[in-house]
């Protein structure tokens, strides 16, 4: 049964007695003071009510027959409400075991009978008000205990010494610790572990009891931390033991922040690269400095407008959609690209593009970098010039024609097309070098370049392989022929004389052609073949080209092994003069020999001075022979004098010989040593002395001229000297080349041009040979034109020394 009586008003109370009459008093009491009262007439009954509904308070009977008081109080215990409900237990009995009994079983508090109205009512007040404040400590230490455990910022109580009395888990984190470690083990050398103020700037906690500073944590292996640190001091009331409450606050991000902002701003402004910040619709933003020293626009100027600006209209529509597809896809461009200054010019920068992105992923910005790269490209312009011109000439050095080369195979492969190439080698560049210096031979190399590149078209490459040879591509034609029309241009065009700076001079040029596919496939091929060409040129009387032909190959290994050999024809006594005579036209008698050289080749026989002469003048032998030479000519007209036949004797000499090698005191010492007189000798000359029209040159045929050797002019009308030049030489005598002889009998060019020769030299006093006579008629026109002298076969071939005697005697007794 259950009697519910009395309006909710102080507390729900239940009353479990099994004395309806007890219950009626208690409920009185406590219905009189406004309580609510719930009556249960036995423990089990209590329990189901309890089950049911919440209670302030239980007052509860000790005797009862059904279940004990200590009993229902224990078992009321257990249930999920009455653990903390409070429980008073109402007993007649006082003893000391009765009461030790209500508290073991969890009784709240006992009331003895017989029952006090007022003292039950306040007694009842009391408990609930305890319980209520009870409650609300228990709340307010759970609240801070979450408040500490939850709180993100580091706290620490310390006493006056530094002895932590508590702290939360931030600090702890904050110190490395874990979250217990803090609080429970005092700081054993009594230090606070909260940073103190540094001494300059240290303020002491004032009257107010309170403190706010900056200061780092230091913890080892980690980077230091920059805290405020709020400082207050608090006496409990309880310890009456001054403590310090230290709150730290970690401003180390917003400080890290703050400088690379800062960072950043420095950058910006002092950055020698432009920086522009464009809207995600590409309004200008912002820019730095550098932007208006590089496109000459002020920040007023360019603000709120696009970057159309610096357009120079060289991109055109397929560079900005690659540009903007590379945004899109990386958030990110970069590359090179020309920009248009505020002034017109033009000029290239290199140029990063970025977008900003939010959180989200949403293009907002874009950030642009460039540099103005002028310098840079010009720097790389002329570091590739460099890299691949020759700098004399202005020609394609031997890097960039290998590459040109090797394009125009590709090309020539691809569409079956036919590739000449063609080494060109400067014939007598040598001796304009060494006769004029190498200032003028530069000049010619720079001259014989232009008429070079004037001889081929725009797709044809000229390029300078080094010293005087020069290499010509011609990366489409059709047949050979084609090939040696450029090559004859070009030898007609090198034919005409070079001014340089005032100097006269003639040179010629030797030219080897192969062609792709037909003389090699690959580039090292065709170069090693067009050389080998040149070289059989060069062989064949320079001012010529040649065509490959595998036999070409062969002919050089002749020429490498006649070199080898030529080394040692000296000390092998292989070489020998032979003397052919030359006689007055007027009466054929015999008037001088000339000596001219030989080789007996053992396994070769005889080789003729045409082809060792220029070996030996490459190779530097000619220095050693033309001794050779001159001190066989010598002994040989010693024995002669001693045989009575006193002619003088001519003895031919190359120009490397002229100008390296024969100086006139080996001539005055070879003299003295055999005895002879200056006037028993004649030295020919070859027209290249004269051609390189130097001092050094001059000065050498004076001086000779005057020991009192006479000179004579070889070969002449083969080269370019003009009479009128041979006024500045003291010459006595020019020889008429055989070639002219031998034709002008029948050819009328010739004729007039022996003609010529002679009118000229009687008017410059010179006397004029013929050479090469081989028959009567030629003997009979020389003298019907009124040649003076001549030397040829039809006299006498060239013979040994001891065969010339017989010669003599011969001619002398006719
Ligand atoms: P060169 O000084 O003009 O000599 C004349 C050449 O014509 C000689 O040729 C001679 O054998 C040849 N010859 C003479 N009469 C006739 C003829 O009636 N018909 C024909 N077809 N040829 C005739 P060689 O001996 O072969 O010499 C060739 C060149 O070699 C010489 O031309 C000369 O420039 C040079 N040479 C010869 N010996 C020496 C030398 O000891 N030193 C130097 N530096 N050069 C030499
Ligand atoms: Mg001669
Ligand atoms: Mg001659």
């Amino acid at each position: 049964m259950v009697l519910v009586s009395g309006q909710e008003h102080q507390g729900k109370i239940l009353v479990v007695d099994d004395d309806p009459l007890t219950q009626t008093v208690i409920r009185g009491m406590l219905e009189h003071e406004s309580f609510t009262v719930v009556e249960a007439a036995g423990g089990e009954m209590a329990l189901t009510l309890f089950r049911e509904q919440p209670f302030d308070l239980v007052l509860l009977d000790v005797l009862m027959p059904e279940m004990d008081g200590f009993t229902t109080c224990a078992r009321l215990r257990e249930t999920p409400a009455g653990r903390m409900a409070p429980i008073v237990m109402i007993t007649g009995l006082d003893d000391e075991s009765s009461i030790r009994s209500a508290y073991g079983a969890g009784a709240t508090d006992f009331i003895t009978k017989p029952l006090n109205a007022f003292i039950l009512v306040h007694r009842v007040r009391y408990i609930l008000r305890a319980t209520a404040a009870m409650r609300e400590l228990a709340w307010r230490v759970d609240f801070q205990r979450v408040l500490i455990e939850t709180l993100p910022v580091p706290f620490i109580v310390e006493d006056t010494k530094g002895h932590c009395l508590m702290a939360n888990p931030a600090f702890a984190t904050l110190q490395g610790e874990d979250a217990a470690g803090v609080a429970d083990e005092p700081h054993a050398e009594s230090r606070s572990r909260v940073p103190q103020p540094s001494s300059v700037d240290g303020t002491s906690i004032g009257a107010e009891g309170q403190r706010i500073y900056e200061a780092e944590i230091l913890l080892a292996g980690k980077e230091p931390r920059s805290m405020i640190i709020h400082q207050a001091m608090f006496t409990p009331p309880v310890t009456g033991e001054t403590g310090v409450i230290s709150v730290l606050i970690d401003i180390t991000e917003r400080k890290k922040n703050e400088e690379n902002r800062r960072l950043a701003e420095t950058v910006f402004q002092n950055a020698a690269d432009a920086i522009m910040v464009t809207s995600a619709t590409g309004i200008i933003k912002s820019i730095n400095p550098a932007f208006s020293t590089i496109t000459g626009y002020g920040r007023e100027e360019v603000m709120g407008l696009t970057p159309r600006l610096l357009r120079s209209g060289r991109q055109d529509n397929q560079f900005y959609a690659a540009f903007w597809a590379s945004l899109r896809q990386y958030g990110k461009w970069s590359g090179e690209l020309w920009q248009r200054r505020k002034n017109g010019e033009v000029y290239p920068v290199w140029e990063t593009v970025a977008a900003v992105r939010s959180p989200e992923g949403r293009i907002i910005e874009y950030v642009s970098f460039f540099n103005d790269i002028t310098a840079r490209k010009q720097a790389e312009q002329e570091i590739f010039y460099r890299a691949n011109y020759d700098p004399l000439t202005g020609l394609p050095n031997r890097s960039l024609f290998h590459e040109r080369l090797e394009q125009a195979l590709k090309q020539a492969r691809r569409y079956d097309r036919r590739v000449a190439l063609m080494f060109a080698d400067l014939d007598r560049f040598k001796q304009v070098n060494d006769t004029l210096g190498h200032s003028f031979g530069d000049q010619l190399l720079g001259q014989a370049a232009l008429r070079l590149e004037a001889c081929v078209r725009d797709t044809d490459t000229v390029a300078r392989q080094g010293g005087d040879e020069f290499v010509v591509v011609l990366p489409n034609v059709i047949e050979e022929r084609d090939a040696g029309v450029v090559a004859e241009k070009i030898i007609s065009r090198l034919r005409e004389p070079f001014d340089l700076s005032g100097n006269i001079v003639h040179i010629g040029v030797s030219i080897g052609i192969a062609l792709y596919p037909d003389h090699g496939d690959n580039s090292e091929d065709l170069v090693r073949h067009a050389d080998l060409a040149m070289y059989q040129a060069k062989l064949a009387g320079r001012n010529t080209y040649r065509l490959y032909e595998s036999a070409m190959a062969d002919e050089l290994n002749r020429q490498l092994m006649l070199e080898t050999d030529l080394r040692t024809a000296l000390q092998k006594n292989e070489l020998e003069l032979y003397f052919q005579p030359i006689l007055k036209v007027e009466d054929k008698s015999l008037v001088r020999a000339e000596a001219l050289l030989r080789w007996f080749h053992p396994r070769r026989g005889p080789v003729a001075p045409g082809e060792f002469i220029p070996l030996a003048e490459e190779t530097g032998l000619i220095r050693d022979i033309g001794l050779w030479v001159f001190e066989r000519a010598c002994q040989t007209l010693e024995k002669w004098h001693e045989l009575g036949l006193m002619i003088p004797l001519a003895i031919n000499l190359t120009s490397a010989q002229v100008f390296r090698g024969l100086s006139l005191e080996v001539v005055s010492s070879l003299l003295e040593r055999y005895h002879l007189a200056p006037e028993s000798l004649v030295f020919e000359i070859a027209e290249g002395v004269l051609l390189a029209d130097s001092a050094q040159a001059r000065q050498w045929l004076k001086s000779i001229r005057q020991l009192g050797i006479c000179l004579d002019l070889d070969d002449f009308g083969t080269g370019y000297s003009s009479l009128s030049c041979l006024k500045r030489f003291p010459i006595d005598r020019v020889k008429i080349d055989l070639s002219f002889v031998r034709d002008m009998v029948l050819d009328l060019d010739d004729r007039a041009l022996v003609e010529a020769i002679l009118a000229l030299s009687r008017s410059l006093r010179l006397e004029v040979v013929a050479e090469g006579v081989e028959t009567q008629e030629q003997f009979d026109l020389l003298r019907a034109l009124g040649c003076g002298y001549a030397q040829g076969y039809y006299f006498s071939h060239p013979v040994s020394a001891d065969a010339f005697v017989e010669v003599a005697r011969a001619l002398a007794a006719r």
